[in-house]
């Protein structure tokens, strides 16, 4: 099968590396002309929204999918309505915007940080009222790595958030204290079958991921069993098909769903190693009608370079440390690979993650 991909960045460079020993085959589509995945493979270069490159991306595909979450609608049901497009257009559209995302959430029973759409200054002083500060204000578009986002917290803060984010849909959410931050990852087959990656804890730095550790230490089998329940409806509402991310606030043994991403996940990518079947596999194979692969996994925790990276034999000496370069022109606040590490022997993983950590700027 050959397997088309929106979006030619690291993950979709980790999808064809995983997907060649199954035979598959992949052309990219991604307006960048340098593209991470065009080192792999075909790469048609054009805009998401240019009807005509998408119909020479699509010649000869046998399915399509994306590794970027927005990727136009339009464009999504442009692919569909000639071949399968998995995870379904409809799962970019209620993920795109944060409004619909969490109201999705909600509607599921699954619970959420309090929110409130605003639209205008009066709205936002309004809702501020209503949810009570501190509070954070996002643009309920294109916001990505803390982008598009103020903290409120006196209400001089909301004159300067207006100013600064003001004329575009926004959303305003309650500040939550959480203990940690987890993501759940589930997978959904063309059938319906599922399966569920332990929960991971996630570390950021100036809104970047820097670190994930999976399963999430302590993790009780309640809790996994609260994640994968609430990933479980959202991937059956939406008839998805792929990997499907959601990232989770953990308040008193209790999970609010913060955000999902219709795709595979930077907090995922210690499962090539990590997992019997990894992230990236899982999601091809449900593209591909295939079935899923096991999610059984050894304790791991993943690093990410972000802006530069020591030279890899730094990297490499740190023992069973597993590499990733993604082929990126190093540049502040851009993730240019990263590190996971695995259990090797019970205890041996701390240890070797300082290692690692103080080889990592
Ligand atoms: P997001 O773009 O929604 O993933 O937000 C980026 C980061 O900001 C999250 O990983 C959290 O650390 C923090 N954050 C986002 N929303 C909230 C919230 N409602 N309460 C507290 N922290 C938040």
């Amino acid at each position: 099968m050959k397997v088309g991909i929106l979006g030619g960045g690291q993950l979709g460079r980790m999808l064809a590396l995983a997907g060649y020993p199954l035979g598959l085959r992949f052309r990219f589509m991604d307006p960048a002309a340098d593209a991470p995945a065009g080192h792999l493979a075909e790469c048609v270069g054009g805009a998401y929204d240019d009807l005509a490159a998408l119909d020479r991306f699509a010649e000869g595909l046998d399915a399509v999918t994306y590794e970027f979450e927005n990727v136009p609608v339009a464009a999504a049901k442009h692919l569909a309505a000639k071949l399968p497009v998995y995870p379904p257009p409809g799962a970019l559209d209620a993920a795109q915007d944060r409004l619909t995302e969490k109201t999705l959430f909600n509607q599921l029973g699954i619970g959420t940080p309090p929110f409130e759409a605003v639209q205008t200054e009066a709205e936002l002083k309004a809702a501020a009222e209503r949810i009570g500060l501190p509070a954070v204000f996002k643009t309920r578009r294109m916001g990505y790595d803390g982008k598009g986002q103020a903290v409120l917290r006196d209400a001089a803060d909301v004159e300067q958030a207006w100013k600064q984010l003001g004329g575009t849909p926004l959303i305003l959410e309650g500040f939550v204290r959480f203990e940690r931050e987890l993501s759940i990852l589930g997978v959904r087959a063309q059938d319906g079958a599922t399966a569920f990656y332990p929960l991971a804890e996630n570390h950021h730095r100036d809104g970047i991921l820097r670190l994930s550790l999976a399963p999430a230490p302590d993790l009780t089998p309640a809790l996994q069993a609260q994640a994968e329940a609430l990933s479980q409806k959202v991937l059956d509402r939406l008839q998805y098909v792929g990997v499907l991310a959601i990232e989770l606030f953990q308040v008193n043994g209790t999970l609010l769903a913060n955000e999902m991403a219709p795709r595979v996940h930077n907090s995922g990518h210690w499962t090539i190693e990590g997992a019997a079947c990894s992230q990236f596999e899982n999601h091809l194979r449900a593209v591909c009608g295939l079935p899923l692969g096991g999610t059984a996994a050894m304790p791991s925790a993943m690093l990410n370079l972000i802006g530069s990276a020591p030279p890899p034999e730094a990297i490499l000496a740190v023992p069973g440390a597993h590499f990733h370069w993604y082929g990126k022109d190093p540049r502040p606040g851009r993730k240019i690979g990263h590190v996971t590490l695995c259990e090797q022997a019970p205890g041996d993983l701390a240890p070797r993650l300082e290692q690692l950590k103080k080889r990592i700027p």
